[in-house]
């Protein structure tokens, strides 16, 4: 396939008109706004129910009480917002920016500025849910670049290379959770599992580990725990699609389903072996063995690697560290990073959905589709067909 680049789109696309590219199901920019709302906010709600729906399910016994019900539908409504006014806006912002531009339409100005600018919407969420969504679309703008740079052949993402990076997310981020154990406030992630807090000296115990009983227990627990966690995960994948005839499914589970199981019970299990090793050897606890310990426990990633959740895990490290160079002072309070870095990504995955569909993470297309309530592809199939066109005349 043909690589979309500045040139070839501004050849093909500047002069065409903006309702074939921006609002196809209507002439006038303006007018063709209500229908857009109107199916933005059905899209919306499709798509934030189910979201919302699976965040109950997770809560479970939090949920009994009725606080953690109003707080959750002020969530919803505010994230339906969320994705109705960036769905719903896209359009109008593109062709008033078209306009400026002298009615052309220009490679940067037709989808990356008009969802940067709308990314800022990304203040209707909830601080709360805010801080998760823009980690997901960091690594999925990181994961999105590095799939880029190997099609040009700069990189090679290999299962190796993939385990390498988990293996030192792994070591950092546990290493920085632990290190972040005692704080009151814990900057809000979302990760396989929080490690153990760093037992400090005292006399009354004589245990040295961070944990009660003993150690073979608690190794083999963990390791129990999270090996059944994945085998539920997997499960649950291959029912689900199949709901009419679980007994099939489950019939038809093989060794090669148990990969998921076999990382999760085996991280757990490297990393909380390797804490109890050390603390038993020196005689008490330090936040640092979870470096060594992490490292070593992403060597189970080679069961079930994926770029995403290694970029996850080197994300996630790298977010509790702006928590402590916000924390020190060194990044000023007042400055909003994360919001803008989320425009940003937002602009670039958004746009990459139509102009590098290849590269583009599948999250991406999933979301628009939903969201518009598939007027995203009526837009892209529009964009398809002139370029097909001026690729088969040339
Ligand atoms: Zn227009
Ligand atoms: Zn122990």
């Amino acid at each position: 396939m043909v690589q979309m680049s500045k040139e070839l789109f501004e050849k093909i696309y500047t002069d065409v008109d903006c309702h074939y590219l921006l609002h196809p199901w209507g002439k006038g920019c303006i007018t063709s706004l209500p229908v857009l709302f109107k199916d933005s906010l059905i899209g919306s709600v499709k798509f934030y129910s189910m979201v919302y729906l699976i965040q109950i399910l997770m809560r479970g016994k939090k949920m009994r009480k009725k606080e953690q019900w109003l707080k959750m539908g002020n969530y919803y409504i505010r994230s339906i917002l969320f994705g109705q006014f960036v769905a719903g806006t896209a359009s109008i912002i593109g062709c008033i920016v078209r306009k400026l531009n002298g009615n052309k339409f220009k490679f940067n100005t037709f989808l990356f500025v008009p969802f940067t600018l709308n990314g800022l919407f990304i203040y209707l969420e909830p601080p709360s849910r805010r801080g998760l969504v823009i980690n997901l679309f960091v690594n999925l703008y990181i994961e999105y670049w590095l799939r880029r740079l190997e099609r040009a052949a700069y990189i090679k993402i290999t299962k190796i290379r993939t385990t390498a990076l988990f293996m030192l997310g792994s070591a950092l981020l546990f290493y920085l959770m632990r290190l972040e154990g005692d704080k009151k406030e814990r900057t809000q992630l979302f990760w396989l599992f929080t490690p153990d807090k760093v037992r400090r000296k005292t006399d009354d115990s004589n245990n040295v580990c961070p944990h009660q009983g003993s150690c073979h227990k608690y190794i083999f627990k963990g390791t129990a725990t999270y090996f059944a966690l994945g085998l539920a995960f997997t499960v649950a994948r291959l029912i689900l699609p199949r709901i009419r005839s679980p007994m099939t499914a489950i019939a038809s589970l093989r060794t090669r389903h148990l990969k998921l199981a076999m990382f999760f019970g085996s991280y757990i299990g490297i990393y909380r072996a390797v804490i109890c090793y050390l603390c038993r050897k020196r005689g008490c606890d330090s936040a640092i063995y979870a470096l060594p310990a992490g490292c070593l426990a992403g060597l189970s990633f080679i069961f079930s690697p994926s770029l995403g959740i290694a970029i996850g895990a080197m994300t996630g490290a790298m977010k509790l560290y702006s928590t402590i160079l916000y924390e020190k002072k060194l990044l000023p309070a007042r400055l909003p990073l994360p919001e803008l870095l989320y425009c940003i990504c937002q602009g670039t995955l958004f746009s990459a959905r139509v102009f590098y569909p290849e590269e583009c993470p599948s999250y991406i297309f999933n979301l628009l589709a939903k969201v518009s309530n598939n007027r995203s592809e009526w837009i892209y199939s529009n964009y398809k067909l002139l370029l097909d066109k001026a690729l088969e005349q040339s």
